[in-house]
């Protein structure tokens, strides 16, 4: 807050001491910030770096092969009503997320967050769909832009895997893509047998991102 109320207030500056809660912004941008403040903060989502990571895996031909056939199956066995949006197109899904009720970061409950980390939340058919990413914590002291970087790399198979989500109009579960998964070719493991929406939410998360290597 500034000494002068009369003082002008940088927008930019603003939004980051809302998002940070005001107190881990350096000063100096070699100043570390330390793991606990960086799991802290409400860290901005860097939704066109995201998208630009996509991209890149898409480009990789074991990955795009992989969510077509992902995908294109898990929409073979859904409910009726709960029909393919966008073709399946993994970008014009993201983008038809963006449109919607966009990006949220854990924690940034004033965006529509709620508790947990990594979600689709709403849906495509009722217009809003959102996806919310969860915070990320660095094993060491990072600056500011090492900190964005880290993020990105984190933020980026997250996006990814919620994005396949609002590939239903009325969202894929983690069952549903758990289940297609452990039938796609290649030396897979079994499925959990716990029933529990995180297991099978790990589970295909970790294949997907064998495949996106
Ligand atoms: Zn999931």
């Amino acid at each position: 807050m500034p000494d002068d109320k009369n003082a002008k207030i940088d927008p930019n500056k603003a939004t980051l001491e809302i998002h940070t809660g005001g107190a881990m912004m350096p000063d100096d941008k070699n100043a570390k910030i330390n793991p606990n403040d960086a799991a802290r903060m409400i860290f901005p989502i860097d939704v066109e770096g995201i998208r630009q990571e996509i991209v890149k895996i898409l480009a990789k031909e074991k990955a795009a092969a992989f969510i077509k056939a992902l995908v294109a199956e898990v929409a073979k066995h859904a409910a009726p009503g709960n029909t393919l949006v966008e073709e399946g197109d993994v970008l014009r899904i993201f983008d038809l997320v963006r449109k919607q009720k966009g990006f949220v970061r854990a924690g940034d409950t004033a965006g529509g967050a709620i508790p947990g980390a990594n979600f689709a939340l709403g849906s495509v058919a009722t217009g809003d769909a959102q996806i919310q990413i969860g915070n990320f914590r660095p094993g060491a002291p990072l600056t500011f832009q090492e900190l964005k970087d880290a993020y990105l790399q984190s933020d980026a198979p997250i996006a990814l895997h919620e994005t396949l989500h609002h590939a239903g109009r009325l969202v894929y579960s983690d069952q549903e893509y758990a289940v297609v998964v452990s039938t796609l070719p290649g030396n897979r493991p079994p499925l959990p047998t716990s029933g529990n929406r995180f297991d099978f939410s790990h589970y295909w998360d970790t294949e997907l991102r064998k495949a996106c290597k």
